[in-house]
């Protein structure tokens, strides 16, 4: 897999070209049986299965109820462990550096609160943190006197590495970043965070819940310790499934606050012996149909490779950001150095929950964030909520039309 190019830290960077041919995403929409029924910009929510993944899902489902539960497992248990080798290569990293998860909320919590505060200790964020995440650092602030410090944003609107580099020193248990935020097309120069985060001997945490899937990510490359991702968004698995990536070196700096008879092993009365590797993170049950779809949806973007994805979703994000930016009265709130899939506007005069469900009368799948999803940069902004257009590799230029043009219609309506 090629690295994600570091972005320069003070120039636009360029749009890539579409890297799907017209051949390529009609196969795509073929292969995806809801791209017959709507137009979906919702990606960022939860993107539409192909049928790769429907099938692997229900082929399982199905097999439990002819065989039995364990039964199936056991039958299926040769592509259940092939889900971690997919997520290691999706990754770069090794299978034993993945835990499975049910949601990438469980994955980040997991690991969030196996690290070992102590009074005093520092947690340096970002401003385009997600509410669960800032919760978290507030209860830890509550329970072990950790300091949560938000790195100021740059002049393009991504976390400032420099003030990040000025502000480490060894009290800096852990910087945990939020690459591509919930609300936006920013995309956070994460490997630039990790070389200051290593450099100072910091715990990384990274929350690529919506980069993972349309961004070519290499943990290796970002340096990441952690980083947390759902199944249901731009990788386009069944809902309910997530994985927990964890560096090996970083294994014995973490405490997993739950160990279960799958997570370690009780090998005498008084005695228990953990897992060597991620899977210590999980517990023994699991929705093994969900899982199978999650492997499936994984082999399948690495079927079309995740740097073409980027290109292809990337340039229609760009080409949607341009066209909805030319209507009157619509404003585009994207920012950062780097774009990415995800597409935010307002209407002035109509409330975002009005324009989404105008455009869900018309077949057209939109989303809406409010501001206590991510509140540090809602507020600095002053922006209440807006309307969320995600777009992905199966998305026509005939669905951004009509997008454009519903939204047109709409803006339209509040005019004189
Ligand atoms: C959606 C989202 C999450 C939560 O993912 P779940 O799978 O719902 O737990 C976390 N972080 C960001 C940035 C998100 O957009």
């Amino acid at each position: 897999m090629t690295p994600t190019p570091i972005p320069s830290p003070n120039a636009q960077q360029s749009t890539p070209q579409p890297s799907f041919t017209p051949e390529e995403v009609a196969r795509a929409r073929a292969d995806t049986p809801g791209c017959a029924k709507v137009a979906h910009f919702n990606n960022a929510g939860a993107a539409l299965m192909p049928r790769q993944v429907l099938d692997a899902s229900v082929r399982h489902l199905r097999l439990e109820a002819e065989m039995g539960g364990y039964e199936a497992a056991a039958r299926a248990a040769e592509d259940i462990e092939g889900v971690y080798d997919s997520a290691a290569r999706l990754l770069n990293c090794d299978r034993d550096e993945i835990a499975l998860m049910d949601s990438a909320t469980r994955a980040w919590d997991l690991a969030f609160f196996s690290v070992p505060f102590r009074p005093g200790d520092r947690v340096l964020t970002s401003m385009a943190e997600y509410a669960s995440n800032f919760i978290a650092y507030l209860q830890a602030a509550e329970r072990h006197g950790v300091r949560v410090e938000v790195v100021p944003n740059d002049e393009h609107g991504q976390i400032s590495v420099d003030a990040l580099r000025a502000a480490m020193d060894e009290r800096v248990r852990l910087v945990s970043l939020t690459h591509v935020p919930t609300n936006g097309g920013l995309v956070n120069p994460a490997a630039e965070v990790g070389k200051v985060a290593r450099e100072a001997g910091a715990l990384y945490l990274l929350d690529a819940c919506q980069s993972v899937g349309q961004l070519a990510v290499d943990v290796r490359e970002i340096g990441c310790d952690m980083l947390s991702t759902t199944g249901r968004k731009y990788l386009r698995a069944p809902r309910g499934t997530g994985l927990l990536h964890v560096r090996r070196e970083a294994l014995d700096r973490l405490v997993p606050q739950v160990l279960d008879l799958h997570a370690a092993t009780w090998t005498a009365p008084d005695r228990y012996e953990v897992r060597p590797d991620a899977r210590r993170f999980e517990t023994w049950e699991a929705n093994y149909a969900a899982r199978l779809g999650f492997g499936a949806a994984l082999d399948h973007a690495l079927s079309w490779g995740l740097p073409k994805i980027q290109d292809q979703v990337t340039s229609l994000a760009a080409t949607l950001r341009e066209r909805l930016g030319e209507i009157p009265g619509v404003r585009v709130h994207d920012r950062g150095v780097r774009r990415c899939g995800i597409t935010t506007f307002t209407v002035d005069g109509v409330a975002a929950e009005r324009v989404a469900s105008d455009l869900a009368a018309q077949g057209l799948n939109v989303s809406v964030s409010g501001v206590s999803s991510t509140r540090l940069d809602m507020e600095e902004r002053g922006l209440e909520e807006v309307v969320r257009a995600s777009v992905h590799y199966y998305n026509t230029d005939e669905e951004m039309t009509a997008l454009v043009r519903a939204v047109r219609n709409c803006a339209r309506a509040t005019r004189p």
